[in-house]
């Protein structure tokens, strides 16, 4: 088959590569239909993290499962079904208490899996990982663009502001204006948040923040964004969604939190150097919640919405590309050409 594969920082090839097999009593072949490229492959591709080389890439599958073995139950072949960025079992401690990113039994979709940039996947665990589309919905491609965010992004943002503590009513922030930050204005919007704040520095991408329900926009800078938030809020508010992960994200969260507020925090850790000061945090007694997200605890929920039309996070899709066109949407993203590129092998 022919999948994406990283070479080095800026080099992403389409080559020929095996077939990944069903060589688990739980697992599934699945037939990538739809994929999507993310912020976090940027790290790699920007060699700002350590990645093999060569390896398959591709975290966001979505399609058609192929075959499936003996002990599967919730899929079959033919079935429409999509999956979160983590495969997870379902069955263990953790992931019956909802924290499937710690499964026991989890895995990966590169290596041996596939990488789902690329023509199939292997998932190893198809009754824990695999949501399943309903067949009136399942050949539908307005809607399958509205779910294919559910396997990282729109998740990733619903964590964000489930763990910054929105609900009815709620004045938020929201730090960073990705694909994960717009993704956080639609799920606080979702949790009824009255007022949402978009802090970001793209007006197009700000833009798309407020069709997605954001109040007020602030794209200022540094201390002029923390001044302008304060200001326009009375001294800050209670909820913030960090949505980027860097120090500066994090600082700029903190310091736009009202004292005894919560920042619930998704962006992945990197260049935070020698770590975070913790004492911003201390003075003001401001909670810092969240984590990775555990997408598949939060996938029927936000499906059932998408199904309904009450939610729909495909405007983060500015570019679609077919497997050839992967390395050149890897590039469209890294020069921000592009929010988040839709790929269909
Ligand atoms: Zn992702
Ligand atoms: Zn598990």
């Amino acid at each position: 088959m022919r999948a994406a594969r990283y070479h080095g920082p800026g080099d992403i090839r389409i080559e020929s590569v095996d077939e990944p097999t069903l060589d688990s009593p739980k697992g599934a072949i699945v037939r990538v239909t739809h994929t999507a490229i993310c912020g976090s492959d940027l790290w790699f591709y920007r060699g700002e993290s350590d990645r093999d080389v060569p390896s398959r890439v591709g975290h966001e599958p979505m399609g058609i499962v192929e075959d499936v073995s003996d002990d599967v139950v919730s899929v079959e072949p033919g079935d429409r079904v999509f999956a979160p960025f983590f495969i997870s079992c379902g069955r263990c401690e953790f992931c019956r208490k909802g924290l499937h990113t710690s499964c026991v039994n989890s895995g990966s979709w590169s290596g041996a899996n596939g990488g789902a940039q690329g023509e199939y996947v292997h998932c190893p665990e198809a009754d824990g990982t695999l949501i399943r589309v309903p067949d009136r919905h399942a050949d539908d491609e307005e809607t399958l663009r509205s779910i294919l965010p559910l396997t990282d992004v729109m998740a990733t943002g619903h964590h964000a502001a489930v763990s910054a503590g929105v609900e009815a009513g709620s004045s938020c922030a929201v730090v960073g204006d990705g694909a994960v930050g717009l993704c956080g204005v639609l799920a606080a919007k979702r949790l009824g948040a009255e007022r949402i704040i978009a802090i970001g520095h793209h007006e197009d991408r700000l833009d798309i923040a407020e069709e997605f329900g954001a109040t007020d926009r602030v794209s200022e800078r540094g201390e002029a964004a923390v001044d302008r938030v304060r200001e326009i809020t009375n001294g800050g508010v209670n909820h913030v969604l960090e949505c980027v992960g860097a120090t500066s994200s994090m600082e700029t969260a903190h310091e736009v939190c009202r004292p005894g507020g919560t920042v619930g925090y998704v962006g992945v850790p990197h260049g935070m150097g020698e770590g975070l000061d913790l004492e911003p945090f201390f003075r003001g007694n401001i909670t810092l919640n969240g984590g990775v997200a555990p997408v598949r605890a939060y996938a029927e929920e936000l499906l059932a919405d998408v199904l309904q039309g009450t939610l729909d996070p495909s405007p983060i899709f500015t570019k679609t590309v077919d497997l050839d066109g992967v390395p050149e949407g890897y590039a469209a993203m890294d020069d921000r050409e592009a929010i988040k590129v839709l790929v269909k092998p």
